[in-house]
């Protein structure tokens, strides 16, 4: 969806070089054309103005996968003509999702029976399955509270400050108060002693992050589940955990297995993972899994039979793409288990070469850790003469997209820089993008000098009444200095004016 904010007058005409051998006439931008286009022309116009988009390997401040092998690009080629929801049509992709959400169960721990199948459905992404999850927790709580006499008018939910815009979506849209756990310094995910004070007879879940979206770092799921379980004794209250595993859901089960984050964990009822983060699917695709069928109340699935045979559905929309579901299913076959470890662990050599280099320039902190997702997390130890918004910025036009943001409350002082490492980010590039940050580094380092420099050439040659040429040279100087840092600046607080929402450009 896009909110355009184009006015009506800037309906300029879109043209290519190339599609002038087919096309002479420019089409409007924001108009449907009156007369139809040949077909080389409609595919060149495009291809050309799409050339402009950045180039999606070097955009490193994303966790969405952007590369995967051309044998599942055919495969997903010769579904795209197919609607995930018409399954009793395309019974075989009904089977390989359900197959899908088995593996990520059982990768999960699910307390499954041996015959037994797994409850829970693909998704368009984290997003969809953190509010299917949600609605289920949601109606859980309705229940029990509408069985003992009880208000249901005021349910919340308790989540770190560092949690992803789509709690606050799932929170606004569903109308659940949003109880956040506020960060501090130098800890900067959900504290699970807050967490659990905050919650009250109205949480209808306390939802932990594995793999937090500002700094990678795991909440302590089995911290909350101990303290969650003693509260539950002392009140009678019941309340469960969603683990929200967007980005971690893909890794910790391979490189740190050892790790109690999942359904081992009693009160752990609902699972989300991003099949296109660290599931290695290109983006459109999430899974949410259900401890139990009693987790996820009767009422919220629908039964249709007008495509064919009964189907149950639990999704927020209804028709959609097949690709990704098989591409997915591609995935965890092609990799199975040992291929996911050797990409997360390999990823995760490739952030500790980043995170040793931009140590070794002395001038940051590193505020990711070394268990979670494979990313660096940093900000400037001086931040005195330029910030990280600076930084950032000038690391565009060596191609790189390093977002900068500011923490939320009550950190909102710290502003980190944040490098995703993906499948397709190799040592080369690690190394590279280390030499470009000391370059950057270097061109700041010199800003503020070189105004100090011209100052002084300035005021020293009029006090000693120098020859006139001189004089000249050095006052422009001066001047042109002082309206290249008077642009630097107007261009910084445009910039930063921009990254004041909430959190821009990491997803
Ligand atoms: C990315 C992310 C989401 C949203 O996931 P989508 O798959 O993009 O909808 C939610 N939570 C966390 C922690 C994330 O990293």
């Amino acid at each position: 969806m896009v909110l355009s904010k184009a006015a009506p007058h800037s309906d300029v005409s879109v043209h290519s070089t190339f599609a002038s051998r087919y096309v002479r006439a420019p089409l409007p931008r924001f108009r449907m054309p009156e007369e139809s286009i040949p077909k080389e022309a409609a595919y060149q116009i495009i291809n050309d103005e799409l050339m402009l988009d950045g180039n999606p390997r070097l955009n490193l401040a994303s966790f969405v996968t952007t590369w995967m092998e051309p044998e599942c690009d055919k495969l997903i080629m010769s579904s795209i003509n197919k609607n995930y929801v018409d399954m009793d049509e395309y019974p075989v992709t009904t089977e390989l999702q359900n197959r899908c959400v088995n593996m990520i169960a059982h990768l999960f721990n699910a307390p499954l029976e041996e015959s037994e199948t797994a409850i829970g459905c693909g998704t368009v992404g984290s997003s969809e399955a953190i509010m299917l999850a949600g609605l289920a927790f949601k109606r859980k709580w309705q229940n029990k509270r509408r069985a003992a006499g009880l208000p249901i008018d005021k349910p919340n939910i308790v989540t770190g400050a560092n949690v992803q815009v789509c709690w606050e979506k799932f929170a606004r849209y569903f109308e659940v108060e949003l109880k956040e756990v506020n960060l501090r310094d130098g800890y900067y995910v959900m504290d699970p002693e807050k967490a659990a004070e905050l919650v009250d007879e109205n949480t209808i879940c306390v939802a932990a992050i594995l793999g937090s979206t500002l700094n990678g770092e795991f909440e302590d799921v089995k911290r909350l589940n101990d303290l969650l379980v003693e509260k539950n004794k002392e009140t009678g209250w019941d309340t469960p955990i969603h683990v929200d595993a967007a980005s971690g859901g893909f890794i910790a089960p391979f490189i740190y297995p050892d790790l109690e984050w999942d359904f081992r964990l009693p009160l752990v009822k609902s699972i989300n993972v991003s099949g296109h983060k660290y599931g290695l699917v290109y983006a459109g695709i999430g899974w949410v899994i259900w401890r139990s069928k009693e987790d996820l109340p009767d009422e919220l699935i629908f039964h249709i039979n007008y495509l064919g045979a009964d189907q149950p559905t639990f999704t927020l929309n209804f028709s959609k793409g097949s690709s990704q579901v098989i591409a997915q299913y591609y995935q965890l076959i092609r990799l199975g288990y040992e291929g996911y470890k050797n990409v997360m662990e390999n990823c995760r050599d490739n952030m500790l070469v980043l995170k040793e280099g931009l140590e070794k320039t002395g001038r940051f902190n590193i505020v990711s850790k070394e268990e979670g997702v494979p990313l660096v997390a940093f900000t400037l130890k001086d931040n005195s003469h330029f910030d990280e918004f600076q930084v950032s910025h000038l690391l565009r036009r060596y191609g790189w997209i390093v977002p900068a943001y500011t923490m939320p409350p009550d950190a909102q002082h710290v502003t980190v820089l944040r490098v995703v490492i993906r499948e397709d980010f190799s040592r080369t590039l690690a190394e590279r993008i280390v030499i470009d940050i000391q370059k950057v580094l270097h061109e700041l380092d010199a800003l503020p000098v070189r105004v100090a420099e011209a100052a002084t050439v300035a005021v020293s040659s009029e006090d000693i009444g120098g020859d006139g040429a001189t004089e000249n040279i050095a006052k422009k100087t001066a001047l042109e200095t002082t309206r290249e840092i008077t642009n630097a600046w107007k261009k910084f607080v445009m910039d930063r004016k921009k990254m004041n929402g909430k959190i821009n450009g990491v997803c």
